[in-house]
């Protein structure tokens, strides 16, 4: 099947060739991200593989359809950038990677948690100076501290394993619950308990309609006042400008995030000799209880090795009319 792969940096390419050695596939990599600008870059595939930040909206995915494409695939789980209604319409398939590693976000966002509270970070700039010393650099023990996360999915269950092995109580909110956390310790509360109880609160959930901007004045107004709050999922799920505000006032003590909602213009990009114009990722720099990483939670070997794996098997089932298990429907 020819695909035209978007938004390709050099490890997209080395982990798709790696699974299509056999060349069955036939992949055209672009760097460019897909958006109503590149459409026709897709002229003459059946085919397009996407990222998370390409933005594939109504006008997108009509132009898509009058160039003849009939697959959009995400290599990655979040579908939140793709209009599925539109591709209904359309009758073009859409396709993800549902799971690849969710321990991979898991940990990163404990990785976030364990920075932004031991301030490995400051310690490690400050050793290389011959700097040893302790001052600002106390942290508070994880061990019988509240943390609370919202969306207890594959990426969710894993970070909760994770907490109540640390010795946490974990406490948490999600749509539906499970029945294998709530055996394990976890306990389900309200959005408001959450908001409340928690020492550290972790943001697991798809960003969408009900989630968009779920952490607001008013959600900051509600939570335990020095608090930490983790985004390893959408940037969305926080609006960024009430967020400084917390942080300003110091009602939120710590904001460790992965996601930021205006990504797509900085993200996967070196822009180190550039004038960064957004003033809000600026502004959230210049807190010292603020730590930033650029959407990395998925990279590891193993999960770049799943999603190569995944995607490329997609394409298969796709072209075979095979059963498309990992399609996204409305
Ligand atoms: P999942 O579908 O397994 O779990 C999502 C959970 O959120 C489900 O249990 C669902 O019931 C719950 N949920 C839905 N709406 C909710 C709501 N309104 N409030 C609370 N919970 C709600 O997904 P996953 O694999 O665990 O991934 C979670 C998210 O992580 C993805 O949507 C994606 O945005 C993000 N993600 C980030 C990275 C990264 O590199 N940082 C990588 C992969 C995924």
């Amino acid at each position: 099947m020819k695909i035209a792969v978007f938004s390709t940096k050099p490890y997209d390419r080395e982990y798709l060739d790696k699974f299509n050695r056999d060349n069955k596939h036939e992949l055209i990599y672009f760097e460019a991200p897909l958006n109503i600008d590149t459409t026709n870059l897709a002229i003459g595939f059946e085919g397009v593989c996407i990222f998370v930040n390409d933005k594939i909206d109504k006008k997108t995915i009509d132009k898509l359809s009058e160039i003849g494409i009939k697959l959009i695939d995400l290599r990655c789980a979040g579908f939140n950038n793709v209009d599925i209604g539109a591709a209904a319409k359309q009758k073009i398939k859409v396709m993800r990677v549902p799971a690849y590693s969710p321990q991979a976000v898991a940990e990163h966002a404990v990785a976030l948690i364990l920075t932004l509270n031991r301030k490995t970070h400051k310690a490690y700039n400050r050793v290389r100076e011959s700097n040893f010393s302790l001052e600002n650099l106390t942290g508070f023990n994880l061990y019988g501290k509240t943390v609370g996360v919202i969306g207890t999915g594959k990426i969710g269950t894993a970070f909760c394993q994770i907490m109540l092995g640390f010795g946490c109580k974990v406490i948490a909110y999600d749509v539906k619950e499970s029945e294998k956390l709530i055996a394990k310790g976890v306990e389900y509360q309200t959005l408001d308990e959450i908001f409340k109880n928690s020492d550290v609160l972790s943001l697991h959930c798809p960003l969408n309609v009900n989630t968009k901007h779920l952490f607001d004045r008013t959600a900051f107004s509600k939570i335990k006042k020095g608090a930490m709050l983790i985004n390893t999922s959408r940037g969305a799920l926080i609006k960024t400008s009430h967020a400084i505000e917390a942080l300003k006032n110091e009602q939120l003590g710590y904001l460790g995030i992965d996601v930021y909602e205006q990504e797509e213009n900085l993200f996967f990009k070196d822009l180190s000799e550039s004038i960064i114009q957004d003033d809000l990722i600026e502004r959230l720099m210049a807190f010292h209880n603020v730590l930033i990483t650029p959407h990395q939670g998925f990279f590891t070997n193993e999960a770049l090795d799943q999603i190569a794996l995944t995607t490329l098997k997609n394409f298969t089932d796709f072209e075979n009319e095979l059963p498309l298990v990992n399609e996204v429907k409305l």
